[in-house]
């Protein structure tokens, strides 16, 4: 356990530190709530330390955190919104200044005021959730769209790049360092028969035809606060994948982790389904606002989306599993097998249902 507040102290948080604990249930970063006596009012914090495993370099991170909270601030005020501040995150800064801090052991932390009256949920219960979560999505992608200077620092190298997983896969497949291949043959043959829709919106990206944007690439509804009383999406959190990519990557993670009812690792894979209402409660809402400066192409790959991002995390899973369970955390043999077979049975239920999704979007 970390001294919070040891920690706490290399902030500016205007006040005595009174209590500490863990907060959340981000599975990245360790978030804590960090309660400060301001004059005799109490105000809490989310302290966060980064994950310096999966984000091999936190500082550079960091200025894009900045960067990009800056400026969706600025446009808000511009906006006159009158609520600014709960519109986005924002850093407080550490005692010299930097929108960081690091302690003795060499971790980066970072403090953003607590948003209060809002919160962010696990499980998907309604579509008006969908509808939120979507539209605050892509309202973050309209705040950052003009974001001026160099393009954001590549968090995690080739994040959603596709042809680089794929190539992943077959690594993993020609050292077989488990002699797992064989078991798996027929997930394998799965995925690579379906190998050109991997290249696609890479090859788009490449060719300009498809613009890079500043996207938030963790599109889950646990990372978009939902307001207590009205249930409308007011911010966006989680910014450490912000980086350069494309919006066919954020709305096809939202259909990937939106739209079924099954959990990731279920192993009953009859459960998994892409059901139709939460694709619908997705586009109205993500449309509503990105309407603005989404172009032709990838409004029409929205639907397209959602099959290859699954297919991403699928081919991911199964790269684990033959390298030997190495990188996502597993709590049985066969973990990352099911994880694989469920990111199978959204995809061809997505495939199955392609002609109607068309329809949704263009009715939107
Ligand atoms: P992780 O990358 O580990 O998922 P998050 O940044 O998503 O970390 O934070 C974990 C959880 O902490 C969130 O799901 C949310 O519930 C809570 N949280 C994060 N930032 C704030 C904030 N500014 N105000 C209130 N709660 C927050
Ligand atoms: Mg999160
Ligand atoms: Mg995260």
């Amino acid at each position: 356990m970390h001294d919070l507040k040891a920690v706490s102290s290399l902030f500016d948080l205007r006040g005595d530190f009174v209590q500490g604990y863990s907060y959340g249930s981000g599975h990245i970063n360790d978030t804590y709530c960090v309660w400060v006596d301001q004059a005799g009012l109490r105000i809490r914090y989310i302290l966060q330390r980064v994950n310096h495993n999966v984000f091999r370099q936190p500082i550079p991170l960091m200025e894009n955190v900045k960067r990009v909270t800056d400026h969706a601030l600025k446009r808000l005020k511009e906006e006159n919104c009158p609520e600014a501040y709960r519109r986005t995150l924002t850093l407080v800064p550490a005692v010299d200044g930097k929108p960081y801090a690091l302690d003795a052991d060499g971790n980066c932390w970072r403090v953003y005021p607590f948003i209060e009256r809002a919160r962010t949920y696990d499980q998907i219960e309604t579509t008006k959730q969908c509808v939120e979560a979507a539209r605050a999505f892509g309202d973050f992608q309209k705040l950052t769209a003009d974001l001026p200077g160099e393009p954001l620092f590549e968090t995690i190298p080739n994040f959603h790049n596709t042809t680089s997983r794929l190539a992943a896969l077959k690594d993993a497949i020609q050292a077989d360092p488990l002699g797992r291949v064989k078991e798996v043959q027929k997930e394998i043959d799965w995925y690579l028969s379906r190998e050109a829709d991997c290249h696609l919106v890479v090859d788009y990206l490449k060719s300009g035809e498809l613009p890079l944007r500043c996207t938030h690439n963790d599109t889950k509804l646990n990372n978009v606060m939902l307001d207590d009383v009205t249930g409308e999406g007011i911010c966006v959190i989680d910014l450490d994948t912000t980086m350069p990519g494309s919006a066919i990557y954020d709305f096809g993670d939202m259909i990937r982790t939106a739209t079924s009812p099954a959990a990731e690792d279920e192993k009953d894979i009859s459960k998994v389904t892409m059901r139709m209402f939460m694709f619908e409660a997705l586009v109205q809402g993500y449309v509503s606002s990105a309407k603005s400066f989404l172009t032709p192409l990838e409004k029409s790959l929205l639907p397209f989306s959602g099959k290859l991002l699954t297919m991403e995390c699928g081919i991911r899973f199964l790269t684990d599993y033959l390298s030997g369970d190495v990188y996502f955390k597993i709590h049985r043999p066969e973990h990352n097998l099911d994880r694989c077979r469920t990111q199978m049975a959204l995809v061809e239920s997505i495939e199955a249902q392609m002609d109607e999704m068309k329809a949704v979007v263009d009715r939107y």
